[in-house]
């Protein structure tokens, strides 16, 4: 009789975002066989998500397949599910899909399961004023835009169509910036004559922060400049300007000096602040005194692992490391720091010998408009064209895959240079499958217009 063959190391990653995909990546050579658990079955390239709510890119685009980014890395094994328990006395990852549960067993563990929209406990504004986190949430605020244009043009009264062509984007981080500056070229290039009821040039688009200040990371000059671009392009920017109430029909903001106002708007699209998964907080409260902070991420080790736990390391946006932010290269480097650590423990590294993580700020930028976008490195700062190319080259490396690459390409090609956008489909389903969803779970009563009026008539526009 042979003796069994020894049990490889066993890598669970919980995640397939930056810093699940990268995570693998960089264990594709490792003696080690690695488990991918992600409730998605794509990676998803989130800072390009503005691009497919507003029609520029495809999903295909920016979301390629999990299991066919990995086909070619025999040591990886992708399970779709949503990760409901982990276990870390045990070492074992639970997930579900549908009614099954599977558990897999682990030696390390790297979680990676990023975060979601935060309402600032006020869950019940996503209904009226959708985040942007999934594909979903950007198909579903395409349809939500487009939408509104297609209801303004039917609308009966000039209030009604004012109402229908403001759109309000809450929060002023790059998202928000992106996302104004998009919507505000889909009304005055790409729609510009394709109605006969309204001009979608007369869309209103307002970007409101409670901060003093648009991009506020960015220092005070790159964001007054975006700022006056967005400005330009005819976007009106409000600052100082808290959100109170979200309801169907508009918004209620509180301004500086305590006064309340309310802005009369159909559509709206929250992208302020966010929450990290709640598998955080189950991981810290196993662990021997790692404590989350307020937005749900993990305050880590210098090693990036829980107390107690050398084997278990968060990473990306689940993790709480001052100096790092929220963005892709916190993910992606925490990530190949785990696996890099992973691998030199195969080696005989001990946790003990491990060098801190450090992080390399290889800069933010975001883009205003076509052709132009602002960018920090270090202490350099840019901005227009040169920062738009910088962008555009940086996506380009960043986005995982030659054909997504080169789809990306042709698409912007054709929208930044032409009129033109290719992806401006959108669907009853993608607006209205949230509002059926949640009346299947008793959380409203009848299935309603997105923005809580009775669906409406339609009715001859006259
Ligand atoms: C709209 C938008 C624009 C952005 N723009 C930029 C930008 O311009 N530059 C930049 O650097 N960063 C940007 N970011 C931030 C950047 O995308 C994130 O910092 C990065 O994606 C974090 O990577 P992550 O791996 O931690 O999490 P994510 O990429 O969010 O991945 C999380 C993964 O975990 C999975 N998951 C979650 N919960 C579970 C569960 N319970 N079970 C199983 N799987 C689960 C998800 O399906 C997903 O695959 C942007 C983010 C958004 C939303």
């Amino acid at each position: 009789m042979t003796a069994p063959e020894p049990q490889r190391h066993r890598v669970v990653i919980i995640g397939s975002g930056f810093g699940g995909i990268y995570g693998a990546k960089h264990l594709k050579r490792a003696d080690v066989d690695v488990t991918l658990i992600a409730k998605t079955s794509h990676h998803l390239f989130q800072p390009l998500l503005y691009q497919v709510a507003t029609g520029v890119l495809s999903v295909g685009e920016i979301a390629p397949s999990t299991r066919l980014v990995l086909r070619k890395q025999h040591n990886a094994t992708v399970l779709l599910g949503d990760v409901v328990g982990i276990d870390l006395a045990n070492r074992t990852v639970t997930h579900e899909l549908l009614d099954r549960q599977t558990v897999t067993p682990f030696d390390s563990l790297i979680v990676a399961a990023g975060a979601q929209q935060s309402y600032f406990g006020n869950d019940q504004f996503a209904t009226f004023a959708p985040g942007m986190k999934t594909i979903d949430d950007a198909l579903e605020l395409r349809a939500r835009i487009l939408g509104a244009f297609e209801q303004a043009e039917l609308a009966a009264t000039d209030e009604e169509r004012r109402k229908l062509l403001t759109f309000v984007v809450v929060g002023a981080g790059p998202t928000g910036v992106e996302l104004a500056g998009q919507i505000s070229e889909l009304a005055n290039r790409t729609l510009r004559g394709a109605f006969r009821h309204i001009d979608p040039t007369h869309a209103k688009v307002i970007l409101l922060d409670a901060a003093p200040a648009v991009l506020p990371p960015m220092g005070p000059k790159l964001g007054k400049q975006a700022q006056r671009r967005l400005e330009k392009m005819g976007v009106e920017v409000q600052l100082d300007a808290m959100v109170t109430d979200v309801d169907a029909d508009g918004i209620t903001v509180k301004e500086k000096d305590g006064s309340q106002r309310r802005i009369e708007t159909q559509c709206k699209v929250w992208s302020a602040g966010v929450q990290a998964s709640s598998l955080g907080k189950m991981i810290a409260e196993q662990s021997g005194g790692t404590e989350v902070d307020r937005a749900g991420r993990v305050v880590v080790e210098p090693d990036l692992t829980v107390q107690g736990h050398p084997n278990v390391f968060v990473v990306g946006d689940m993790m709480s490391v001052p100096g790092v932010p929220g963005q892709a290269q916190g993910a992606i480097q925490g990530a190949t720091y785990a696996a890099r650590a992973i691998k030199a423990g195969l080696k005989g590294q001990t946790p003990e010998q491990r060098k801190p993580f450090t992080y390399f700020d290889k800069g933010s930028m975001a883009t205003v408009s076509r052709f132009d976008a602002v960018c920090q490195i270090g202490k350099l700062e840019f901005s227009g064209f040169i920062a738009w190319l910088m962008w555009l080259a940086l996506h380009l490396y960043y986005l995982v895959g030659y054909r997504s690459r080169i789809m990306a390409v042709i698409s912007w090609f054709v929208s930044f240079l032409g009129r033109g956008r290719g992806q401006m489909a959108s669907t009853q389903q993608w607006m209205f499958a949230r509002l059926a969803m949640e009346r299947l779970n008793g959380d409203v009563e009848e299935l309603e217009h997105p923005n809580g009026a009775q669906a409406p008539q339609r009715q001859q526009a006259g």
